[in-house]
């Protein structure tokens, strides 16, 4: 069976990618209703939504296939109790990240690369996502801190590459991020922007020909 929700979206006018962003499925009771699923077939993990909450653009949602708890979107953001199981091995911070961070904002694991937690948030919680216990609280940095993680990069000319990365940079407007990437193009040895985003799949309105 293949039958896809037709419009989950109600107006035909286009909307801003901001609002879709503050108009994001967080509530499994309407994901499970909108997907005609039952929910006392599969009921969601509490621990796990207290921890990690459920997050899903509407766009996503609508390329689910109806009555399918296997649909590989879902299971990508269905917060199920199979996380509630102690499996020995898993870590919380399985790259060691907290171990490669000199400075609010950025990692530095490899030479000549640092990962700029640009933005604290994504469009989309990946039940997968290796960054789920992050220290954001930490690693959001404020201007002055921002100007610390600037010359971190500047002092250290094998660093060759930058990667944008959160959360999702994408989330960011383009004025923060035109602002951010006009202060790295200033760095004479960068010669790589990477920008690590889930947007162009789950919230494709974010892109322009900007
Ligand atoms: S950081 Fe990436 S993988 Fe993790 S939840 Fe956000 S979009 Fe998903």
């Amino acid at each position: 069976m293949t039958q896809n929700i037709v419009s989950l979206v109600e107006s035909d006018q286009p909307k801003k990618w901001q609002e879709i962003l503050s108009d994001l499925i967080t509530d499994p009771k309407e994901l499970l209703q909108l997907l005609q699923l039952d929910p006392s077939s599969q009921p969601p993990s509490l621990a796990a939504i207290d921890q990690f909450p459920l997050k899903v653009t509407r766009s996503f949602v609508e390329a689910m296939e109806l009555g399918n708890w296997q649909d590989p979107l879902l299971r990508q953001v269905w917060p199920s109790k199979l996380e509630e199981a102690e499996i020995s091995g898993f870590v919380s911070d399985p790259l060691m990240e907290a171990e490669a961070n000199p400075v609010p904002g950025l990692l530095h694991k490899y030479h000549g690369r640092v990962l700029l937690t640009a933005v604290p948030h994504c469009a989309i919680h990946c039940r997968y996502c290796f960054r789920r216990h992050f220290n954001y609280g930490g690693n959001t940095p404020s201007q002055l801190q921002w100007n610390q993680v600037l010359d971190y990069i500047r002092s250290d000319q094998s660093i060759e590459e930058v990667i944008l990365s959160g959360g999702d940079p994408l989330a960011a407007s383009d004025r923060q991020l035109a602002r951010l990437i006009g202060q790295l193009d200033e760095i004479p040895h960068l010669t790589t922007l990477r920008i690590h985003s889930r947007m162009p799949i789950v919230l494709p309105q974010r892109l322009s020909l900007e």
